[in-house]
């Protein structure tokens, strides 16, 4: 859900205000938040585990001291040549959070930044995948849409589920 891309410095991790309203809206409504993560950067000896656990706790603190609690952080640390069955686009990761959580798969959203979230959210059958910023118009996949940010993603998944604020006054 959130990319810090090979961020291993624990103090340059930020989060955003709107990113935290939207998680906070989606979280009030019912919603499970779990994040699904490629972190080659291990493979390829960029950083650490322990590096990664660090970066990954704060960026997780940080949500948590604005109210979010994530329900499940899942992470592939191989690399494209390790051929695992984990790393996005691949579904694995989804299936095993959503077997862990006995979620139904299709009826959760995936909401990522890059092209491979979306494909490994289409894979697993996702309701629907948000493709955050960017690469507007270059997905022609059916349960694929285009946002500006999170807050728009919340926004239509509320909406489309009947739990917008603006239905329930
Ligand atoms: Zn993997």
């Amino acid at each position: 859900m959130y990319d810090s891309g090979y961020v291993s410095d624990p103090d340059k991790v930020d989060i955003f205000e709107e990113t935290v309203e939207a998680l906070t809206a989606l979280k009030d409504a019912g919603y499970l938040l779990i994040i699904v993560t490629n972190q080659s950067g291990i493979a390829r000896g960029y950083f650490t585990n322990e590096d990664l656990e660090k970066v990954n706790s704060r960026m997780v603190g940080l949500f948590k001291e604005n109210g979010v609690v994530f329900d499940g952080i899942y992470v592939c640390p191989h690399k494209d040549e390790d051929r695992c069955t984990c790393r996005k686009p691949l579904p694995g990761l989804i299936f095993k959070a959503a077997k862990e959580h006995d979620i139904d798969v299709t009826m959760s959203f995936l909401v990522g930044n890059s092209k491979s979230d979306i494909y490994a959210g289409f894979a697993a059958g996702c309701r629907l995948n948000f493709l955050l910023g960017g690469e507007k118009g270059s997905l022609s996949r059916e349960n694929t849409v285009s946002v500006d940010n999170m807050a728009d993603a919340a926004e239509i998944i509320l909406t489309l589920d009947g739990k917008h604020p603006k239905d329930n006054p």
